[in-house]
């Protein structure tokens, strides 16, 4: 069976029809702010508790207003969920499918500068970094989790003469509740599509960072054709109240969620604590947080290995949940590699993310902005950190963080083992003869397990790396930086508190929001209850 090709990336160059696009619609949508609502059964609901959406590079631009969900809403949500899934689940696969088909065709097509620049607006992604999210890794999630769930259709059972046997693809029981984050447009689409693709209608609570784009994202669903209540969006400024509501009730049948560790552990804490409460086990997907590596070998190719640290480390403000933040050179290169990394950081412009030539926008909030401001402090403030590259944050007009490079004396402290999830990448040199024991330090030093890199050119060396951190990585790379996972190519997930390691964009994922029901036809039914062994 054939996979769809990947989505083309545009680059945005000066002068490219893509620039202009974009530049014209980010112009219509600074000029029209939004007013959001809660989406359920298809009806859009005020409930009078309106909260603001800002641009994080400027936020004194407003992008609108969102009405704030509540309990009611969460349990009408529900009801409305369960209401649809009796015709979505035995509509036929092929028409279910045309719905995601059309949304990714949409998307490609009128809605794609939409999209693209409400991403950039509220996220404060670059062109670039907004083309590769909103863009092409959506389209890809649309056009290839409908491959795959063909390719699960073809997994039946063996048949003989006198019965017919199949393997039925159900949707769970009950309902599948999305939490998504606010860093990816495409993980918030994808959270919902993966279980609706496979029959489950939704209650979606997209991240109250993140409202705005998400809005257009529920916009694109319903103009794919996409019956009332098969989606459910509840944007809420309480996600515990969202949560509580919905993790209480019997009919949870499924969670799909990506963001921090934490608020995953809540999530599986309540679960456990209803286990018995519930009509089935609910499936507990959870992509989480990351404190991602770079290993360099002495034999690294350093100009190849410093592009990584930057992109890796500084791409999209340093947010993305594989984001390189820890490194790992050895002592006979660290010199130059601090002065390249210095050099290249030099060269990235911070700023309103409409202005094309920036590198970085803002970070998301003024919570990110003093979270990552305070790690910055403690930096400063603590012994055994020195600075290699990085000026100083500003919050007056965007939520500004200067990409930063700090030289650390103690792999185990708190840079090189805690997530900052902001444009902040540790340094430390070890001895190149203590290799084994760094290896040691990359594989244990920290709690999470999402996203890792090595460079090394000699291929015995790769080998021996590779096997070394073989469990410190759900996604590993080999000379090359550790962001960037492409549907289809590099299925996404992560292993010990990153995740529950189920693979966004593949089939794997999609099994996890299936019930198989397996199904026996015997042609001849047998006539007369005793066996032959019985006769005298
Ligand atoms: P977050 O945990 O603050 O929020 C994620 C979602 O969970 C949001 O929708 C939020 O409202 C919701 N939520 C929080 N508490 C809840 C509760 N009690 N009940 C119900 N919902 C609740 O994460 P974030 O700041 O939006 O995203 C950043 C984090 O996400 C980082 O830790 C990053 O590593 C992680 N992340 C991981 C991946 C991955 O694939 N592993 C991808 C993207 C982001």
């Amino acid at each position: 069976m054939s996979l769809p090709l990947n989505q083309p990336v545009r680059d945005y160059a000066p002068g490219s029809p893509e620039r202009a696009a974009i530049a014209a619609e980010i112009q219509h949508q600074r000029a029209n702010p939004r007013r959001i609502l809660p989406v359920v059964g298809g009806r859009r609901i005020e409930t009078g508790n309106t909260c603001g959406m800002f641009e994080p590079h400027a936020h004194y631009r407003s992008l609108g207003t969102y009405d704030s969900a509540g309990a009611g809403e969460a349990e009408a949500a529900i009801d409305a969920a369960l209401r649809a899934r009796h015709d979505w689940s035995r509509m036929s696969p092929a028409s279910r499918r045309a719905v995601f088909l059309r949304a990714a065709e949409l998307l490609a097509g009128p809605f794609n500068a939409r999209l693209v620049a409400a991403t950039m607006l509220q996220q404060s992604k670059t062109a670039y970094q907004s083309e590769i999210d909103a863009s092409c890794e959506l389209i890809d999630f649309l056009r290839f989790n409908v491959a795959f769930a063909e390719q699960l259709d073809a997994i039946q059972p063996i048949s003989s003469g006198t019965e017919r046997n199949r393997l039925e693809q159900r949707p769970l029981d009950g309902f599948v509740f999305a939490a998504s984050p606010f860093n990816f447009t495409a993980i918030a689409g994808n959270l919902c599509i993966a279980p609706a693709l496979m029959g489950n209608t939704v209650v979606w609570k997209p991240s109250e960072r993140s409202v705005y784009s998400a809005a257009f994202l529920m916009d694109l669903f319903e103009a794919a054709g996409m019956p009332p209540g098969v989606i459910n969006m509840l944007p809420a400024d309480n996600p515990a109240e969202i949560g509580n509501l919905v993790l209480n009730h019997p009919a949870l049948a499924g969670v799909h969620f990506t963001g921090s560790t934490a608020a995953f552990d809540r999530i599986w804490q309540t679960v456990g604590t209803n286990v018995s409460a519930y009509n089935s086990y609910p499936r507990l997907v959870g992509e989480t947080g990351g404190k991602d590596f770079v290993l360099a070998h002495a034999s690294a190719d350093i100009d190849a290995l410093t592009t990584a640290l930057v992109r890796g480390a500084f791409d999209y403000q340093g947010q993305k949940c594989s984001a390189a933040s820890r490194a790992y050179i050895p002592e006979s290169l660290f010199g130059d590699v601090c002065e390249q990394l210095a050099e290249k950081v030099r060269s990235l412009t911070v700023g309103d993310v409409a202005e094309f030539h920036h590198f970085m926008g803002a970070v998301i909030d003024e919570r990110a902005f003093n979270a990552i401001t305070g790690m910055l402090d403690h930096a400063a403030n603590t012994s055994g950190y020195r600075k290699i590259a990085g000026a100083e944050p500003d919050k007056s007009e965007g939520y500004f963080v200067p990409p930063t490079v700090i030289a650390c004396d103690d792999p185990l402290s708190r840079l090189m083992t805690e997530e900052v999830f902001g444009p902040v990448l540790a340094v430390y040199s070890y001895p190149d003869h203590r290799l084994e024991e760094t290896l040691e330090l990359v594989d244990t030093s920290t709690p999470y397990a999402l996203t890792g890199a090595i460079f090394a050119q000699d291929q015995g060396v790769i080998d021996t790396l590779s096997g070394a951190l073989q469990d410190a990585a759900g996604n590993f790379y080999i000379n090359d930086k550790p962001t960037g996972a492409v549907v289809g190519r590099q299925p996404f997930g992560g292993g010990r508190r990153s995740g529950t390691n189920d693979k966004a964009g593949s089939a794997i994922n999609l099994l996890r929001w299936s019930s198989p029901r397996t199904v026996k036809e015997t042609l001849v039914p047998v006539h007369g209850h005793l066996y032959p062994h019985m006769a005298e």
